[in-house]
């Protein structure tokens, strides 16, 4: 449940509800909002529901006691009615710009990664990806550089000024990675690697959260409740296609989702339309899409020879298809909002609830 506190509340106020909270055997975790403060108690209430209810609504300062209908809760809007703006060193993402992430899908070589930074540097992107630790369909696929990889991305960033971000694939390499990159991504694979979530919940970088290739809206929010209930506010969500009955594409890109998680949720949305088409002609209209959806932005793969890339060269962009994307993002974002308004503001007119089971 959300205890919301008066706006007048004082900070002695707020502290004495945490501890009633924490006595309860539930967790608190706060949020400040501009004009006041909630805090969401957390944790198994069962029966004890109406009780618990009725005791915080009688604290000092307390303004409400509202139920949480929803399963995620650190995620939803009613929590945190303003937008989370994730930022990481001078890049803003959640702020109403839409960030451009683009790099190789692994990075296989000093040349081929210094090469590509430099080039989606200059066309504009403001951060770099490429994958050192690959989680790959076949065993006997190339694997990633690991650990020589990270330090060539540290490199990039230093050479280019980009921060970055790369995928950690289990607990155990998520003090390495969190060492070397800017932002950990969560594969869509791991989606719903439970310890994996906890484990980048507890350091103080940001998470890029891939959907699952067979994960629900609910479900994914709910693995984005476990980055925030282990400590970390910092997640951005990002859309890779989901698996469908459709073959001609690699997956099935949820543009759809964009506008409904800005309703449900506080988090900014990504897209990712190299993994789920898997084919480079069509990641320019998806990354118009995207942005006329209202995603926050966008993570594309960019190779300097795509038909020599180690993974996913088929979608990869070449550096002259990237520099048209570039071109096009400013200008149809400027039209979406001048002729659209904030696609955010349009869903949350909606009031969409949750699908019927
Ligand atoms: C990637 O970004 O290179 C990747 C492996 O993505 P996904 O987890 O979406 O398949
Ligand atoms: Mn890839």
């Amino acid at each position: 449940m959300f205890v919301v506190m008066a706006p007048d509340a004082t900070e002695d106020q707020v502290n004495n509800v945490k501890s009633h909270i924490l006595a309860e055997g539930l967790a608190a975790h706060e949020n400040r909002g501009t004009e006041r403060v909630v805090v969401a108690a957390l944790g198994e209430v069962g029966p004890r529901k109406d009780v618990l209810q009725s005791r915080f609504a009688a604290l000092p300062g307390v303004e409400s006691v509202t139920p949480i209908s929803r399963p995620f809760k650190l995620t939803s809007r009613e929590f945190h009615p303003e937008d989370t703006v994730v930022r990481v060193r001078d890049v803003a993402i959640g702020d109403g710009s839409f960030t451009v992430m683009a790099g190789p899908c692994s990075v296989e070589s000093r040349d081929q990664l210094f090469e590509t930074a430099e080039a989606v540097a200059a066309a504009g992107a403001s951060v770099l990806r490429g994958g050192a630790f690959k989680p790959r369909t076949s065993p006997y696929s190339f694997q990633g550089l690991g650990l020589e990889g990270l330090r060539l991305l540290a490199e990039a960033r230093e050479r280019t000024g980009l921060p970055v971000v790369t995928e950690v694939m289990e607990p155990a390499q998520v003090d390495l990675v969190a060492e070397y990159a800017d932002i950990l991504q969560i594969g869509a694979r791991n989606m719903q690697n439970y310890s994996l979530l906890m484990a980048v919940g507890r350091v103080a970088k940001p998470v890029l959260l891939k959907r699952g290739f067979a994960g629900t809206i609910e479900e994914w929010l709910m693995a984005a409740e476990y980055v925030m209930s282990s400590g970390n506010p910092n997640v951005i969500l990002c859309e890779r296609g989901i698996r469908t009955f459709e073959t001609y594409m690699r997956n099935t890109l949820d543009l759809g989702a964009v506008p409904l998680l800005h309703h449900l949720t506080h988090l900014p949305v990504v897209t990712d339309p190299s993994h789920a088409t898997g084919k480079r002609v069509l990641v320019k209209p998806l990354v118009l899409g995207s942005v006329a959806v209202g995603a926050d932005g966008t993570l594309l793969e960019v190779h300097p020879r795509p038909e020599e890339a180690l993974s996913d060269g088929e979608q990869s962009l070449t550096l002259p298809l990237f520099g048209e994307i570039m071109d096009l993002v400013g200008p149809v974002h400027d039209a979406v909002k001048s002729l659209h308004g904030d696609p955010v503001l349009s869903a949350s007119a909606l009031k969409i609830g949750g699908a019927k089971h």
